[in-house]
Parts: structure tokens; sequence; C-alpha cells
């Protein structure tokens, strides 16, 4: 049997641990880093990149360098969320046969799962370099904030990888579980993470063998990269004022500018000031022009004081739901690389009444709870047991529209809940169920997860026949559905369970496309 593998698929970067000698550990690349930029890009000569040979690409073909698709996987096209994304990619983002963006590198359309699934085959290829021997199953981690179609599509970007994905776990859950190790005794603990694109709060309860996440909240749409957007927008104002020239058109200038404006806001994490240097970044009237200017910590505070904010409420939510106040929390684990930045630390800081852990790797931290979990999933050990919730509330869309919710947010999973539901018509032969997950009153505005009818009801007035409808939420976090005719006592049943953006076919034909090209180490 293969090894078993933990990986953090970041936005930004991602990450794979294995276990050895009785403990996780982080495997490097083979250019010895230990994280592995989570792009993907088709060179000039056709040649597909991923990893850091795509980021050093990343400027001189920003259209077909392809980052941060973890924020559109398992979004619909139209998603506002997706759309923003859209807004400022210096890549084409097409509408996808399923409603689903997809990204357009030359001839071919690219869905979301499938640049996850490359980015996941680096990561296993990382592992399978260092061992020496080929690797099969994995745990993989997603923001606790994900919907069951964007776990669904992660799920499906494994099996694309050539994994067996034995579980989904929330990354949050991850750093506590990793944390943990090496402490005793009965915590409650607030796990902070802030990552490139998505912002994460867990409140988690520590004691004798039970690691139980009482609350979790977060935005699936926001990170490090909205801040370097913050700043990107501020230098080409001021460019636009200084010399009078509008950058925003500009592909290459833009991806140019999005890399010094990180660099920036890297450097401003142990620098007062730093200096955005970009000569020839447009010329005008054959004249080349360049772009020197400097940007204070300040002035970068002043222009993302409001996305910290942000984070801040969801923690006042996620308190709320766990029915616990700041104080009572023992410890704070900040996670994910934008927690570099001064600032965050002293928000967090000062809206816990402590000073965040500093004893763990923000970079690393996910993946070695991942390959925590895979252990204790195939050597069955029994010490620990891990409860984690549902992020969002599941329930079925009603009469005018409404959402009723069946499974509260924050309920402990496994869980199972059936509901019985009636005709609302005479002689009512067939009832659609609209499957929904989300937090809003009206069921449009919440994530379809999944319709069906079921047909066959014998005829009789109206609220008489009785429809038990059982929800399933697996410990991956993941939704099942089927519906009952009681009356009939007949296995009517339906399951509603594969709410990716990806048809089975297209799925079927992405793991043979991708298995075809696999090589497989020897012995
Ligand atoms: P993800 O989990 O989304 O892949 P990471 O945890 O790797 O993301 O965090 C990446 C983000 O952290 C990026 O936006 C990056 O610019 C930011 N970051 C990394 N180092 C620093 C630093 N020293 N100061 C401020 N931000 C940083
Ligand atoms: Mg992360």
């Amino acid at each position: 049997m293969g090894r078993v593998i933990g990986i953090d698929l970041g936005t930004t970067n991602s990450c794979v641990a294995v276990f050895e000698d009785g403990r996780p550990i982080v495997v490097p690349n083979s250019g010895g880093y230990k994280t592995t930029p989570s792009m993907f890009g088709v060179a000039d000569d056709g040649k597909r990149l991923v990893g850091h040979l795509a980021k050093r690409q990343a400027i001189t073909n920003a259209r077909h360098t392809v980052f941060a698709t973890k924020r559109l996987i398992g979004r619909r096209f139209d998603d506002t969320e997706a759309q923003r994304t859209l807004e400022f990619s210096p890549f084409e983002i097409v509408r996808g046969p399923n409603d689903d963006p997809r990204v357009r590198i030359g001839e071919k359309a690219f869905t979301c799962p499938e640049i996850a699934g490359i980015i996941l085959r680096r990561m296993k290829r990382v592992a399978e370099e260092y061992l020496g021997e080929p690797v099969e199953e994995a745990v993989i981690t997603v923001p606790a904030y994900f919907t069951d179609t964007q776990r669904q599509c992660t799920r499906d970007a494994g099996k694309i990888a050539g994994l067996e994905v034995l579980r989904i776990i929330n990354e949050p859950t991850a750093a506590a579980l990793a944390y943990g190790m090496t402490r005793h005794g009965d915590e409650k603990i607030a796990v902070y993470d802030l990552g490139g694109g998505t912002f994460d709060i867990s409140i988690l309860e520590m004691s004798s063998g039970v690691l139980e996440v009482l609350a979790t909240a977060g935005n699936t749409f926001l990170g490090g990269e909205d801040l370097d957007r913050r700043i990107v927008t501020h230098l080409v104002q001021g460019f636009e004022k200084t010399a009078k020239i509008d950058l925003k058109g500009d592909a290459m200038a833009l991806q140019r500018l999005k890399d010094a404006a990180e660099k920036a806001k890297c450097d401003l994490s142990v620098r007062e000031v730093a200096e955005v240097n970009l000569p020839f970044i447009t010329s005008s009237g054959g004249e080349p022009q360049h772009l020197n200017t400097e940007i204070s910590r300040e002035t970068l505070e002043d222009l993302v004081q409001d996305i910290v904010e942000e984070t801040l409420k969801s923690v006042d939510e996620c308190l709320a739901d766990a029915g616990l106040s700041a104080s009572e929390v023992n410890q704070v684990v900040i996670v994910g690389g934008q927690t570099r930045m001064p600032m965050v630390q002293e928000a967090v800081t000062r809206h816990f009444g402590r000073r965040p852990h500093k004893g763990v790797n923000p970079d690393e931290v996910v993946a070695l709870g991942a390959v925590l979990h895979a252990h204790m999933l195939v050597e069955e050990e029994k010490e620990l047991l891990l409860l984690d919730v549902t992020p969002l509330s599941l329930g079925i869309s009603t009469f005018g529209g409404h959402f009723a919710r069946l499974i509260e947010r924050n309920t402990t999973v496994p869980v199972t809940k059936a509901h019985i539901f009636t005709t609302t018509r005479d002689d009512q032969s067939a009832v659609k169920i609209r499957v929904l997950q989300g937090e809003s009153d009206l069921a449009e505005e919440n994530d379809l997860l999944g319709e069906f009818i079921l047909a066959g009801i014998p005829l009789a007035p109206k609220g008489e026949p009785e429809i038990e409808v059982s929800f399933d939420i697996d410990s991956s976090g993941m939704v099942s559905v089927s519906a009952r005719d009681l009356a009939t006592g007949s296995e009517q049943s339906i399951a509603v369970n594969s709410t990716s953006t990806l048809t089975s076919e297209e799925l079927e034909q992405l793991v043979a496309d991708h298995e075809a090209g696999e090589v497989r180490l020897k012995g």
C-alpha cells in the first residue's frame, strides 16, 4: 500500500506533508521550498508549467498564467464574487457549458477542478519524489466556509490528480489538530486564518481525547489578494495623476503592478516604507515611462483598514455562535501568510485581549494537520476524536420562495436529519424538492445543491401524503439528500450527492486524460 499524504491546497500556495518516524513533516519541493505557488501556466512552446515555473512566466506571459482559481472553484459564472475576480484577471475567464467559470488558454478552456487537479498532482509528485514510493491516498484541506459544491469540486480535483481523497477537512481544524499535538489539558482555541484568498475563523475546544469545533465563520472572498488590489488601485491612480496615463487596460503592466504591490506589502511587514520601482511600465508618444514611488506602512494601513475590520466581524459572529466571549478563549493561533502583517496581529491581539500563539509556522501548520488526520484515518487511531461542524445551514425552498432551514449552521457533523413533507394540492402525484445551502431567508439567494422530483405519490387529498426527506452531512462536510414516500412504503428514494460543477462524464474524461499523461515511479 502506498503512503498517505496531507495537502493544503491554498489559494496562493500549496503545501504537502507526510508522516515519518512517528511525526508529520512538510516536504520541500525540488527547488527546496516548503510551499509551492498554486499557479498553472502554458508556455509559448505549449509546455505546461506548474508552481514556481508558472510563477516565473506570470509577467511575460500574463494571459497564459493562471493563479488564485480557488476563488472560482465551485462557483457559478454569474456569482458576484466570481465576477469580481473576472474584473481584475489578466487571464481570460469564460462561461462554461455548466454555467461554471473556466479559464481559457489558447484553444482550451480549463475547468477549475482540472486546474486544482494539476496543482494537486504536482504536490503528490513532490511527496513521491521525497518518499521514493507512490502515493495514492490523501486528506485535502478546504476553507471551513466552503460550500458543498466547492467541496465536491475539490474532491473531483483529487480524482483528476490520481488521488483517492480519504477526507476533505477544514483548514482551521487541521491547524488546531497540528497545534494540539504539542499541548495537553483543556483549552478553547481560536484559529484565525488569513491567507491569500480566504478568511476563516474557528473556535475549538480541546479536552482529553476530543477536539471539538464549536463554531466556524468566515469569508471565502477576503484575503491577501484584496490587499494587493487596493495597493494596485492606489498605484494606478497615483500614476494617472502624475504621468496622466491610465494603466488599467494593460495586462502586462497590471501583472507587474500586482507583483510589485505584493512585494511592497510584504516589505511593509518589517519596514516603515517600501519602494516601488517599475521601469518601462509603459510608453507614451514613443517615450518609455517609468513608475517610481514609495508607499508607507501608514498608507497601506489606511488602504486596507476596512478589510481587517471585516475579519473581526466574522470573529464576533463566530464567538456568538460558540456562546463564548473573546476573553474565554485560551489561545489564539494565527495561520496564513497575511497574518505576518503587523496591523493584523495588532487587531487580533486587541480583539482577544491576548497575543497570538507564535509557536506554529503559519505556512505549514495546515498541511501538518492534514497528514495527522490522514494518519489517524489509516491507522484507525482512536486516541483523538475529531468533531467538526457544518459552516452553512441546509434546507429546502418552500412555497413563496422561502428558505426552510433543516440543519442549522454550526451543527456537529456527521449528522442525519429526516423531515416529513406533504403536498399542497389535491391529487398531487409529484413533489419537487430543491435543496439549498446558505444563510439567506430567500431561497434564491442561497446555493442550490440540487433538485429532484419525487413522483408516483398515490392520489390523495392535499396534506395527506407523508414524504420523508432525509438530509445527511458526512465527516467531509458533504451533503446527500434522499426522499421516500412513506404511504406506499416504496423505496422510492433519490439521492442528491454530486453537486460539482463538472458532469460525471466530464470528470471521467478528465481523470482519463490526466492518467494517460502520468509517469509512474519505478519500484
Ligand atoms: P493561501 O492559504 O491562500 O494559499 P497563504 O497562507 O500562503 O495563502 O498566504 C498568502 C498571502 O499572504 C499572500 O497574499 C501573501 O502576499 C501574504 N503574505 C505572505 N508573507 C507576507 C508578509 N511577510 N507580510 C504580509 N503578507 C504576507
Ligand atoms: Mg491557507
